[in-house]
């Protein structure tokens, strides 16, 4: 799934492609597609595209009456459509613009959770979906932090994907963050005080600003296994910190990865879905 640094990365390329751009049609290609019934699409037709920012990891085409707020979900990409055929391979919704290329939205898999909202612009981000989304990540700073650990007591790694407590992180950041920070993925956020939230704001930091780094290079959206990481994906290989092997932890929808001798004290974390395999 596209993280904070992919969408943000994507938001900008789109803003520079893109903006100024007539919007002619919105073009829904199956009933899921489009989430809300008002505001409108057709209510953003003949204005100019205002930007492509970002909230969470929702892309946010602002025009000046709506907005359209798009989600990715696991597989979905929104693209430059220079064809516009008939039936688009995975195509969710087109946006038709009066000059140049189309944008669109593709979601690969049966799926069919990546979609689009209308909100109000001038209602702000604060609209559903949005409402939901807790702070962004590069927003927090120390003290924050540390009372949003207090308030919600849970293992690090749930907390960091958790985006009504944190928003912009997901399963890839999350990995890398514990690693980062050297913290164990199933250290209790209420036990890591101050100084625990110090350190996981310098790496939230870090591997946002390795990711964007990186992304900015690209004239497309990365994929997880071609993003910079330690231990995300990399089970059974070495740390590049520390030379152990990085461990994993499966569960039903994603996969926790850590370094033993970097986050847990040598200790390789009980895995409840696969150990009675391994015995
Ligand atoms: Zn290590």
């Amino acid at each position: 799934m596209p993280e904070l640094p992919e969408v943000q990365a994507h938001c900008e390329r789109l803003t520079e492609q893109f903006a100024g751009h007539v919007l002619q049609r919105f073009v829904p290609f199956n009933f899921t597609a489009l989430k809300t019934a008002v505001p409108r699409p057709d209510e953003a037709y003949g204005l100019p595209l205002l930007d492509v920012t970002r909230r969470g990891k929702y892309l946010l085409l602002r025009f000046e009456t709506v907005t359209f707020v798009v989600h990715l979900m696991q597989g979905g990409r929104l693209l430059v459509d220079d064809k516009q055929s008939a039936k688009p391979r995975n195509g969710q919704a087109r946006f038709v613009f009066a000059d140049g290329p189309a944008l669109l939205l593709t979601e690969a898999g049966k799926e069919r959770r990546a979609g689009v909202w209308c909100i109000r612009t001038a209602d702000g981000i604060d609209a559903p979906p949005l409402d939901r989304l807790g702070p962004e990540a590069l927003s927090f700073d120390v003290t924050s932090l540390a009372a949003s650990f207090v308030a919600h007591n849970m293992r690090l790694h749930g907390f960091l994907r958790d985006q009504h407590h944190i928003a912009g992180l997901g399963r890839m950041l999350a990995n890398e963050v514990c690693h980062r920070a050297r913290l164990s993925p199933f250290a209790m956020t209420g036990k890591l005080g101050r100084e625990g939230a110090a350190e996981v704001l310098d790496a939230i930091r870090a591997a946002v600003d390795d990711g964007l780094t990186y992304e900015r290079t690209r004239t497309d959206m990365s994929s997880s296994a071609d993003r910079p990481g330690a231990v995300h994906g990399r089970a059974g290989e070495a740390c590049p910190v520390c030379g152990d092997t990085v461990r994993s932890v499966s569960y039903s929808g994603y996969t926790v990865a850590y370094c033993p001798t970097c986050q847990t004290g040598g200790k390789v974390l009980a895995d409840n879905t696969t150990s009675k395999f391994l015995k």
